[in-house]
């Protein structure tokens, strides 16, 4: 799993940052982090001629996990709904960005109907959730299992079944706003520029393009150290013996990464003929044989930054690959030439890093890389400033709200240079994400949710994982339904106003 790694500056990459920081630049552009900045590089669409394509209750831009959920939700409580996506599958970085498996939240009773209901659907094509075997490491909610493959199809299923129209190949480029709403977003699809005009909207696209785009206050990177979160470029190799890799792993490097319950499971697996359960990462044990080859030139120390592979369930011999991670010293999610040249940068590294598993892992000999991620894994970028603005404290305090949308234990992940932030909620906490939290302030019908929603940089390393994206575009789906049954502006709505049997999660229980 993408453990809760902070990685330990290197000595090299400090003398980097110590620059970098002073000058607070990234590939030549200035970062404000932690201070809200109004939408650059927007334009006025207000009076434009533009095509109507469509008019709905509720327009949602982005269908990753968070999007994906939000429309269901808005299209089964009735409202008439439209999910724009740029691409041609749901899923965001579940399925385009290949970022697998979906994390535990480590907080019991975290999943909300929709989570449930998508287990569901995904053990209907034979896939079942990794929780169920509790680890040291792995507990409570979350950890459901969606192969990219199978759950592209079940999205696209499910939105049928509620009502939701997708819009795929469609890019939000400009929001119209009057009198403090937003009218319509504009579009830029295979015809050309359009508009959708809509009730209320949800901004579901991970880099709160939406919400900056209609004037809404955010920020970006980390108000210590001014960077985004690193970025991954993530991948799957396929012609693997995971039986074999499995052994080395376990019996050859006594690898003290997977706790004892893991390798039970792995062994359970192959004696049930199910697709064994392996992880692998940069532990002390392994460590030295990246390092060796780095010394002998087939890997460079940025390649091995971060490392871990996951095998995936209904896809034997095949593994997913956290890895690349493009050094957050030298790119910037925020950026769009820097996050474009990450892309380049990452391919290289898969090819080093998939012909050093080749050579050098048994089990590897046959594999190949049969899959490449279709868009950059962005862990952090915008994050808006709405009506609640999460921080880590929440966090530490498990803070609970009237107006609680979900709940997790997820803890504060940052993959670059400590912050002393590595403390973690004991088993049995866990603080609770804000209704307000995705509620955009200034604009009078537009939600935020998923990983751009409000927060702090850190309070983001924690509420960024998938089940907590899922269940805040859950509630924000219901919100928006339920609003505009009630004539209720989304500014206006209070979570804790919804009757308790249409709320998905309510407070403490
Ligand atoms: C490398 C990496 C590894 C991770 N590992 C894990 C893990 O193991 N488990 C876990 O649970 N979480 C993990 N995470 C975190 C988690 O995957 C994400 O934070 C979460 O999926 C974000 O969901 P989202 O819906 O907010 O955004 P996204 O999944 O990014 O979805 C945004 C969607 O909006 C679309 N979009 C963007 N702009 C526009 C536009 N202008 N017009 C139309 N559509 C647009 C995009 O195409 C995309 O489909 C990882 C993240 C990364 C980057």
């Amino acid at each position: 799993m993408e453990k809760f790694l902070s990685i330990p500056v290197s000595r090299r990459d400090f003398m980097k940052l110590a620059t970098l920081s002073a000058a607070g630049m990234f590939m030549g552009k200035t970062l404000s982090p932690g201070k809200a900045e109004a939408a650059g590089g927007s334009f006025d669409f207000t009076g434009a001629d533009l095509p109507v394509i469509c008019e709905v209750d509720t327009c949602v831009a982005g269908g990753g996990s968070a999007g994906t959920a939000a429309a269901i939700n808005a299209g089964k409580n009735g409202a008439k709904t439209l999910l724009i996506e740029k691409g041609i599958s749901l899923g965001g970085l579940a399925t385009q960005g290949c970022v697998y498996p979906c994390m535990p939240t480590f907080a019991y009773g975290s999943d909300t109907p929709y989570i449930t209901e998508l287990n569901r659907r995904m053990e209907v094509q034979g896939i079942a959730p990794l929780l169920g075997i509790e680890t040291k490491g792995t507990y409570g909610g979350g950890g459901g299992v969606y192969v990219p493959d199978c759950l592209t199809w079940v999205y696209d299923e499910w939105c049928e079944e509620a009502g939701v129209s997708i819009l795929y190949e469609a890019s939000v480029v400009g929001a119209i706003v009057e009198n403090g709403s937003i009218t319509a977003c504009v579009v830029q699809t295979a015809e050309g520029l359009g508009k959708i005009k809509a009730k209320t909207f949800i901004d579901a696209t991970g880099d709160a393009l939406l919400a900056r785009m209609a004037g809404v206050p955010s920020e970006k990177g980390s108000e210590t150290t001014g960077r985004n979160q690193p970025m991954s470029l993530r991948f799957e190799m396929s012609g693997i013996d995971v039986q074999k890799a499995h052994r080395y792993f376990h019996e050859t490097l006594k690898d003290t990464w997977m706790d004892d319950g893991f390798h039970r499971k792995f062994a359970e697996d192959v004696k049930k003929g199910r697709t064994p359960f392996l992880e692998f990462a940069k532990s002390k044990q392994v460590e030295p044989l990246f390092k060796e080859a780095v010394k002998k030139g087939e890997l460079t120390e940025d390649d091995i930054l971060y490392i871990q592979a996951f095998s995936i369930v209904g896809k034997p011999h095949t593994m997913s690959m956290n890895c690349p991670e493009m050094p957050p010293l030298s790119f910037s999610a925020t950026d769009a030439m820097s996050r474009s040249q990450a892309v380049t940068f990452g391919r290289k590294m898969t090819r080093r890093l998939a012909a050093f598993f080749k050579a050098h892992i048994p089990g590897f000999e046959g594999a190949y890389i049969s899959r490449e991620a279709g868009m950059v894994g962005v862990r952090e970028s915008w994050r808006i400033r709405g009506k609640y603005y999460m921080e880590a404290d929440d966090y530490f305090n498990a803070r609970k709200f009237p107006d609680a949308v979900c709940r997790t234990a997820y803890p504060i992940d940052i993959h670059d240079v400590k912050l002393d932030l590595a403390k973690k909620l004991s088993k049995g906490e866990y603080y609770e994400i804000p209704f307000r939290a995705l509620v955009a302030d200034k604009v009078s019908n537009l939600l935020v949710v998923g990983r751009c929603a409000s927060g702090s940089f850190a309070a983001q390393a924690s509420f960024r994982i998938q089940p907590t994206c899922m269940s805040m575009g859950e509630a924000a789906g219901i919100a928006a339904a339920w609003g505009l049954k009630n004539n209720i502006p989304m500014a206006d709505i209070r979570w804790e106003d919804i009757p308790e049997d249409k709320r998905s999660y309510v407070s403490g229980k």
